[in-house]
């Protein structure tokens, strides 16, 4: 389809057209509908909402669990998901950062800074429920899905969208384009926007793993010469058993662990965790994701912002990405509703300039902190070993850097 030729073809008008309905998507259409209420949403996503079967194969929604910060505890209060999140949370009350066989370790406690939690852990399944039933409930904001947008094309006074609905095809012009579309985003691609890619030669496995002894809502993060580790408490409560795994290993050397037996990868998995959360006794179905760092090159032009993985995709050991992401929502739901009040258009430029300004520190720190996670920790060189060591050392024995760095991982500011 070419858009630049309407000829016979229907063309629907919106303010703000948002492209990929995974978890960024949704939630900033969440956050818009109830900060921007006079504003026409309209959300496209290519898998349905309503068809259960389908929730699996959108890629937010999978066997995946996800850490939220309590910053971003805030952010899902305000747009009133907390509520029916809360009752499938799992708090995490401290966290617990360890070297595989040195002596460098430290903990992040919540009580330390007079929170209930660190943060909280939700399985992706469930996240993507509440997220759509409440989407499904907000009048204000109008959903094609299984729909999917294949071309973007700037025009006057915004972007044309050619869409494919099912067996129909059709425009959809808006003033302010919004691709959340995921690491991947083809609609980038098409605008020419080009990204920094690292590839970390990692991949992760991720499971759920039960243990002998509850967990207490302690998290783990654990570095070993062969990458990062992370188990996540997972369950209704304290007295759970059953953990999230995330755990990195070189691209190269994950052959033999993926075809391995439960009982084999069990067993290696032990020998690299050790046995502070007792002994591992069951594992769900193991997956695999390959990982790197993306960052587009340009988030911003004249009425078109990227956001969540479309404008960064980090490695998830520190568990950034999605938190980065709602903190990008939420300023960008801010700029829009400043804007409203100062009565500038839609396009004007300096709404998303005072956006990605308020942003660009935020993210640069959260990237640079898993990026850095990642390097630092994956190696088995010597001097970075060493270094390492006495950075988790200096950690715990100096207050006002472990300060910085737990207030990062909390979303609640600070690098
Ligand atoms: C293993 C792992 C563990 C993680 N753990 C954490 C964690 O603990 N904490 C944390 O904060 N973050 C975590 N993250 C990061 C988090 O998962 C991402 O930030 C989040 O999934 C980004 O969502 P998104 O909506 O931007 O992209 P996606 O989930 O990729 O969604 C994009 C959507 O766009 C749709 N789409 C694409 N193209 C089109 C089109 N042309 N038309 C219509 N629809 C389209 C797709 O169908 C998809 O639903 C983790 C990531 C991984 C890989």
């Amino acid at each position: 389809m070419n858009a630049s030729k309407p000829q016979d073809t229907p063309v629907e008008t919106t303010d703000i057209a948002i492209v990929g309905g995974g978890m960024v998507g949704i939630s900033l259409a969440l956050l818009l509908a109830r900060q921007n209420p006079e504003r026409r949403i309209v959300l496209i996503e290519s898998f349905g909402f309503a068809d259960e079967s389908e929730r699996p194969f959108q890629s937010s929604f999978d066997a995946r669990s996800t850490a939220l910060s309590a910053g971003s505890r805030q952010i899902l209060e305000r747009c009133g998901l907390w509520q029916n999140l809360a009752g499938h949370l799992t708090c995490i009350r401290r966290v617990h950062v360890s070297d595989k066989g040195h002596f460098g370790g430290s903990t992040i406690d919540a009580q330390e800074y007079g929170l209930e939690a660190v943060g909280y852990v939700v399985e992706n399944a469930w996240f993507g429920k509440v997220l759509a039933t409440e989407l499904l409930n907000q009048s204000a904001i109008r959903c094609h899905a299984p729909a999917s947008v294949r071309r973007a094309e700037a025009r006057e006074g915004g972007y044309r969208l050619a869409m494919e609905e099912g067996e129909e095809r059709f425009f959809l012009d808006c003033q302010l384009l919004v691709l959340a579309d995921g690491a991947e985003s083809r609609l980038r691609q098409q605008l020419g926007i080009s990204v920094e890619r690292c590839n970390y030669h990692q991949s992760a496995f991720i499971a759920n793993v039960k243990c002998d002894r509850p967990h207490q809502g302690i998290a783990y993060e654990r570095f070993t010469a062969d990458g990062p580790m992370a188990l996540l408490p997972l369950g209704e409560s304290d007295q759970s058993a059953t953990m999230a795994l995330v755990w990195t290993r070189p691209s190269h050397r994950v052959q033999k662990l993926q075809h391995a037996s439960d009982r084999e990868f069990l067993q290696k998995l032990q020998s690299e965790f050790g046995y502070r959360q007792g002994v591992f006794t069951e594992i769900s179905t193991r997956h695999l994701y390959p990982l790197q760092l993306v960052v587009a090159r340009e988030q911003i032009r004249r009425s078109l912002v990227l956001m969540g993985n479309a404008a960064h995709f980090l490695h998830p050991v520190a568990g950034q990405g999605f938190n980065l992401a709602l903190r990008d929502c939420q300023a960008l739901s801010d700029a829009l509703a400043a804007a409203d009040s100062q009565g500038l258009a839609l396009t004007d430029t300096r709404i998303l300039d005072s956006y990605l300004q308020a942003q660009t520190q935020d993210q640069w720190a959260t990237i640079r902190l898993s990026d850095s996670f990642v390097r630092w920790f994956s190696s088995g060189e010597l001097a970075k070993s060493v270094l390492r060591n006495l950075g988790l050392f200096a950690l715990d024995t100096l207050p006002v850097a472990k300060q910085l760095l737990a207030k990062q991982t909390m979303g609640l500011g600070g690098l």
